[in-house]
C-alpha cells in the first residue's frame, strides 16, 4: 500500500520565509503522479480565493490518492455540489489535509461512509468521526480521484489546513516540487483615478496603460500624467511548466520611488474573509467584462490578511511637478518575476474625460440598513451589504423588479419579498422567486413561502421575478430497459431532468426498499451500484420518485431481470 515513491516529489528544504514554521518535507504527496497544476492557492474565483491546489490527474478519474502523513480521518462529506466527495485528515503535527472531487474512497471507508448513507437514505451526508476512530498511515490509499460537485474536468482538490484555526494554507510552503520556470503573465495595465480632484491621462475614470516589453525582461508602461490620488491594477496570471493553465500569481508587490507601497502573497487567508476579494479585484469591470484586475491598492471595506505592508493602503499621492517611478513585481511561487515599470509625471491636465456615474434617486449608504418598497416587491438591504456608497438602480414592476445589476458585489444577503395574494392558493404552489439571467431565462431561487408572502436570501443583485412552474421533473432509464436482464450490469443508471425550477429531491426503491443512488448534476444522471443490495429476487421493481423546486413529481417504475 505504500510502495509510491514519494521522495521524488518532495524538496526536502527550501527557501524560508514564512511567519509560520511549516513542517517542509514532512508530508508525502497525495498523489503517484507528477504534480501539474490546473489551479494554484490563492488563485481569483467567484466569490472566493482558491483554498488548495488543483492536481491535474491526467484527463482520468480513478488514480489512488494517498493520506500525506499519519492521522485520522476526521471528517467525511458528500455534496452534489462544492467539494463532491471529500475526506479530511487530522495529523498530530496540527495540520489537516483534505482532498475533493473524489469518484470514491478506499473500501473500508467506502463501507463506513455507505453505512450512514443507508441509515440516513441520503447521497448527500456529512460526519464528523472522532479523532482514532479512522486511523490512517502516511502512503495509504484513502480514496480514488474523480469530478464530483463543482469539479469543471477531473482532478484532485487538495487543501492543508492549520486544524485550529481551519485556515488554508498554500500547501506548496510544504515542501511539495511544481516544476515552474515559467514567468507570471502581464495581460492589461489599468491606472484608477481615486481621489475627488484625480486625473489621469486626462481622464477621471479608470484608463488602461499600454506597456512594452524591454531587452532585459522588464516591462515598460507609456508615461503617465497624473494629479491627485491614484491607484494602479493588472491583469495577469501564472503558468506552471508542462500545463497550459492559467493560474493565479502568488504575489503582488507595488513600490513607488523605491519604497514599498503594498505587497501581498498567497500563504494563507480565512474562510471568513474569502469573500473580500470582491474589494480586490474591480468587481465593476469583473461584472461587464468577466475578466479580473488585481488592485495593488487597499479600497474601502476590504478587509483582507493578505496584506504583508501596506503604505497609504497602496495609494499614490501625485504632485504637481514631481516625478514618481512605480514599478509592480509579480511573481510565482517559485519566484519567478515580471517587473513593470511605470514612470508617473504630476501634471494637472484638462479632463478629456469626466467621471462616469449614473445618478439615481436612491443613494445607498453602505453603513446602514436600507428599505425600498418597488411594487411587486420589497428589498431590505442589512447594513453592510455593500462594500461602498453607490448609487442603486432600482425599477418598480407590477411582477418583475430590477434591484441595480451584476456590476455590484453584496457581502451580505440581502431580503427580497413579494406579496403573492392576488394569485390563487393553487397557483402559489407553482410560483417561486426567479432572477432573470442575460437572456432573460429565470432562474430558480430558494424561495421561503409563508401563506402569500415569499421571501428570497440572496447576494445577487439584478431582475427579479415570479415564475411559474407547471411541468414536473422527467425521469427516464439510461444504461437499461424494462424488461431487461441485466445480469453482467454492475450499475443502473437514469437521467432525471426539469426544466425550470430545477430538481430538490430525488429517491428511489428496489423491490420496495430504499437504494442509494448517486447523483450527478453535471451529467443529470442517478447511478446504483448493484454491490450494495443482495437481490434474492429474479424479478426486480425499481421505482424513482423526483421531484423539483415548487413540488411537482414524477414517478418511473419499471421491472427488470436479474440471476
Ligand atoms: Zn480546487
Amino acid at each position: 500500500m505504500r510502495k509510491v515513491v514519494l521522495g521524488v516529489l518532495l524538496l526536502n528544504y527550501m527557501t524560508t520565509w514564512g511567519q509560520e514554521n511549516y513542517p517542509k518535507g514532512a508530508f508525502g504527496s497525495p498523489m503517484g503522479i507528477p504534480l501539474i497544476l490546473a489551479g494554484t492557492f490563492g488563485e481569483l474565483r467567484s466569490n472566493h480565493f482558491h483554498a488548495g491546489i488543483d492536481i491535474k490527474t491526467q484527463q482520468r478519474q480513478g488514480l489512488p490518492i494517498y493520506t500525506i502523513g499519519d492521522g485520522s480521518v476526521t471528517r467525511i462529506k458528500i455534496s452534489h455540489w462544492g467539494y463532491g466527495k471529500a475526506i479530511y485528515v487530522a495529523h498530530p503535527n496540527g495540520y489537516t489535509s483534505v482532498y475533493a472531487h473524489l469518484q470514491k474512497f478506499s473500501p473500508n471507508l467506502e463501507e463506513y461512509i455507505k453505512k450512514i448513507q443507508y441509515q440516513k437514505r441520503s447521497y448527500e451526508v456529512e460526519v464528523f468521526p472522532d479523532y482514532g476512530e479512522l486511523k490512517v498511515a502516511k502512503g495509504e490509499v484513502i480514496a480514488y480521484s474523480g469530478n464530483t460537485g463543482g469539479s469543471s474536468g477531473p482532478h484532485l482538490h487538495f487543501e492543508i489546513r492549520s486544524s485550529i484555526s481551519e485556515k488554508p494554507t498554500n500547501p506548496l510552503l510544504y515542501g511539495y516540487e511544481v516544476r515552474d520556470a515559467t514567468n507570471p503573465t502581464l495581460l492589461k495595465l489599468y491606472g484608477f483615478p481615486l481621489s475627488k480632484d484625480a486625473q489621469i491621462n486626462q481622464s477621471q475614470n479608470k484608463i488602461q496603460i499600454n506597456f512594452s516589453k524591454q531587452r532585459d525582461g522588464t516591462f515598460l508602461a507609456d508615461k503617465v500624467r497624473a494629479a491627485g490620488t491614484i491607484g494602479f491594477g493588472f491583469v495577469g496570471h501564472d503558468r506552471q511548466d508542462m500545463a497550459a493553465n492559467k493560474n493565479g500569481v502568488y504575489s503582488v508587490q507595488q513600490l513607488v520611488n523605491g519604497k514599498i507601497y503594498s505587497d501581498y502573497s498567497f500563504e494563507k487567508f480565512s474562510f471568513s474573509e474569502t469573500r473580500y476579494i470582491n474589494t480586490l479585484i474591480d468587481y465593476h469591470h469583473f461584472g461587464k467584462y468577466k475578466q479580473r484586475i488585481q488592485k495593488s491598492f487597499k479600497s474601502p471595506g476590504n478587509r483582507l490578511s493578505i496584506y504583508n505592508t501596506l503604505h497609504n493602503d497602496g495609494k499614490i499621492v501625485v504632485r504637481e511637478g514631481l516625478s514618481y517611478n512605480v514599478e509592480l513585481l509579480i511573481k510565482d511561487f517559485e519566484g519567478n518575476l515580471v517587473k513593470l515599470r511605470i514612470p508617473v509625471e504630476g501634471k494637472k491636465e484638462a479632463i478629456k474625460k469626466e467621471r462616469e456615474e449614473k445618478k439615481t434617486d436612491y443613494y445607498v449608504i453602505a453603513k446602514k440598513p436600507n428599505n425600498y418598497d418597488l411594487g411587486a416587491a420589497k428589498v431590505y438591504f442589512p447594513s453592510n451589504t455593500f462594500y461602498e456608497d453607490f448609487y442603486l438602480d432600482l425599477e418598480k414592476g407590477e411582477d418583475t423588479v430590477k434591484i441595480h445589476n451584476n456590476t455590484v458585489p453584496a457581502h451580505r444577503n440581502f431580503t427580497i419579498t413579494f406579496d403573492t395574494s392576488k394569485y390563487s392558493e393553487n397557483e402559489r404552489k407553482q410560483l417561486f422567486i426567479a432572477r432573470l439571467d442575460k437572456k432573460l431565462k429565470p432562474n430558480y431561487t430558494s424561495t421561503y413561502k409563508r401563506g402569500d408572502v415569499f421571501t428570497a436570501r440572496t447576494r445577487n443583485l439584478g431582475t427579479y421575478t415570479l415564475a411559474k412552474d407547471t411541468v414536473a421533473p422527467k425521469i427516464r432509464t439510461k444504461n437499461f430497459k424494462a424488461k431487461q436482464w441485466l445480469n453482467n450490469y454492475r450499475y443502473l443508471s437514469l437521467y432525471i431532468t426539469d426544466d425550470l425550477s430545477g430538481i430538490d429531491s430525488y429517491s428511489a426503491t428496489l423491490n420496495g426498499e430504499w437504494i442509494l443512488m448517486e447523483y450527478e448534476p453535471k451529467t443529470k444522471t442517478i447511478t446504483y451500484n448493484f454491490d450494495d443490495v443482495i437481490l434474492d429476487k429474479k424479478q426486480c421493481e425499481l421505482k424513482v420518485v423526483v421531484t423539483d423546486n415548487v413540488g411537482n413529481s414524477s414517478t418511473l417504475s419499471t421491472t427488470f431481470y436479474r440471476k
